[in-house]
């Protein structure tokens, strides 16, 4: 087709009833010179929800005025005839939305971006110091109106258009005219002729690609149309796929074009995002939050670091990445370890404590079952243990304590579990030995003990200790862990009851309470 073929279906198709009709009421009544500022108020009445919207947005941080705007008379002598006109538009178009499901255009989208590609147009408008920036935002909003009327008129098409441009085509001017023969631009700027649009707002319309195409000798014409190009790059570092290099084009046309200093670029793109985000609430646009444009040049820049790595670098790096998290899980299993080692062991002594040598002892006879093995539990208590710490303080108590586990772990085998059960009261298992071995090994831990000068600021202390042996033939016998315990318990007894520092074994034949 050619331009004004697809033009013409576009004037003929449903396609111009596009605009809205306060809209199209709005543009034909500010056109005429005699239209006073209550015609405009009266036609805003006529819609209540148009209405409402206005009045929100007078009293909003948009405009921040010092006052309360109650009325939509005061609203337009207060924002003036302009912005509300603007205001309006802005609302109508924003409300455009999918005709059918099967509408493959994506609106939300589109005005998402178009608000996005205002706000950056008002930002940079301001920093011109022009009176009206508002102007400008209602040009942003509209600049790619083409791309929705087309996409009207030519749904697969255009389809195709976009599908082109998200397989990362860059050039969608050129994409237009090829695919369906004339491209947003001219289409937009043609059907805003047609709805008669003033020349600030459908110029820039005509040139935003292509600003510098404009010959006219209209400054504030050329100025629009350089701010519209620009505010189209922000929308393009925060919509496309190359954000680094629209970021780029810019820095470097807005110095040219605007005389824009480092200082200036950097304060409007810094803003950007926040205000996009005021904006569409103020607009009651749902825009998920977008994205600073700092944080999109970051990801831009790392995403790009990781493409630049050549394949030999990028296994360097995975395999640096591997190791070190091998060595961190590792410090973790170590730390994990240590930690579980801590909450089993006695504070005092270092030997294991009550509650491991319980669940050992429970382990261990069941594995004695198991191997049909014999195993014995040895009970030892410090004899008159009571005076150190009345006579000597309970320091020295201590030390006593610390040493006799340092010279019991020191006569036992690895294999065998020393415990503390409780205040100076130890407990030793020993895993397939029968109680005949585990006399010789309490025996030998008797004498050691006896013999040994604990030495604790240069005083020397002895002490005894006594012992009670109890087995249990895990295959043959079947009491219970807890009987054991009271077995040995029985035996340490009998040891104390003759006169301490002494081993006994348990037989149960006795009588222990005769
Ligand atoms: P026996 O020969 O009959 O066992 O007499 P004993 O004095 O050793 O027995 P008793 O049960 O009367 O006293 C035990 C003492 O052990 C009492 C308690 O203060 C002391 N004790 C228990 N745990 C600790 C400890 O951690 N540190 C110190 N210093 N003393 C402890
Ligand atoms: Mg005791
Ligand atoms: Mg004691």
């Amino acid at each position: 087709m050619t331009k004004d073929e697809v033009l013409n279906r576009v004037l003929k198709s449903a396609t111009v009833s596009t605009l809205p009709s306060i809209a199209s009421k709005l543009i034909s009544i500010t056109s005429n010179e005699e239209t006073s500022s209550s015609d405009i108020a009266n036609l805003i009445l006529k819609d209540a929800s148009l209405s409402t919207k206005i009045l929100k947005i007078a009293n909003s941080a948009f405009y921040s005025f010092p006052y309360k705007i109650s009325t939509v008379h005061q609203a337009i002598s207060s924002i003036g005839i302009n912005s509300i006109r603007s205001l309006v538009l802005s609302f109508s178009f924003l409300s455009m939305k999918n005709n059918n499901k099967k509408d493959l255009f994506d609106y939300e989208k589109f005005w998402e971006q178009s608000l996005s590609t205002a706000v950056a147009a008002k930002l940079i408008m301001a920093r011109i110091g022009t009176k009206n920036p508002e102007e400008i935002f209602i040009a942003g909003l509209l600049q790619d109106i083409g791309e929705l009327i087309l996409a009207r008129s030519f749904p697969e098409q255009y389809h195709q258009v976009l599908s082109c441009v998200s397989n990362g085509e860059q050039d969608i001017i050129k994409l237009e005219q090829e695919i369906i023969g004339a491209d947003h631009t001219f289409i937009g700027y043609e059907i805003t002729t047609n709805w008669n649009f003033p020349n600030g707002l459908k110029i820039p319309i005509l040139y935003h690609h292509c600003p510098e195409t404009y010959k006219g000798n209209d400054k504030k014409l050329k100025t629009a149309i350089n701010v519209i190009y620009l505010s189209l790059l922000i929308k393009n570092i925060m919509y496309s796929n190359k954000p680094r290099e629209y970021h780029q084009k810019f820095l470097n046309d807005s110095k040219k074009m605007l005389g824009f200093s480092d200082d200036v670029t950097s304060k409007i793109l810094d803003n950007v995002s926040s205000e996009i985000n005021q904006t569409a609430s103020f607009f009651e646009l749902n825009i998920k939050n977008q994205k600073s444009i700092e944080e999109i040049l970051h990801e831009a820049n790392v995403a790009l670091s990781i493409i630049n790595l050549s394949y030999e670098q990028m296994n360097k790096e995975l395999i640096a990445t591997k190791i070190q998290l091998q060595k961190i899980s590792a410090d973790l299993a170590e730390k994990n370890k240590r930690l579980e080692k801590l909450a089993h062991i006695d504070g005092l002594t270092q030997v294991y404590n009550h509650r491991y040598f319980q669940s050992y002892l429970e382990k261990e006879i069941s594995r004695s079952a198991r191997r049909k093995e014999t195993l014995c539990l040895i009970l030892a208590d410090v004899d008159h243990f009571k005076y150190f710490n009345d006579s000597y303080g309970h320091q020295v108590g201590d030390f006593i304590l610390k040493e006799l586990c340092t010279l019991m772990s020191k006569a036992l085998r690895d294999y065998d579990l020393l415990a503390r059960y409780g205040g100076e009261e130890f407990a030793i298992i020993l895993v397939a030995t029968t109680q005949q071995k585990a006399l010789v090994v309490a025996e030998k831990l008797r004498e050691t003990i006896a013999m040994h000068s604990f030495i604790h600021n240069d005083k020397a202390y002895t002490v005894t200790v006594s012992f009670g042996i109890a087995e249990i033939k895990a295959a043959v016998d079947t009491f219970s862990k807890n009987e054991l315990i009271s077995f040995a318990d029985k035996a340490l007894f009998e040891s104390k009851k003759n006169g301490r520092n002494r081993v006994t074994i348990y037989t149960p034949k006795k009588s222990w309470f005769g």
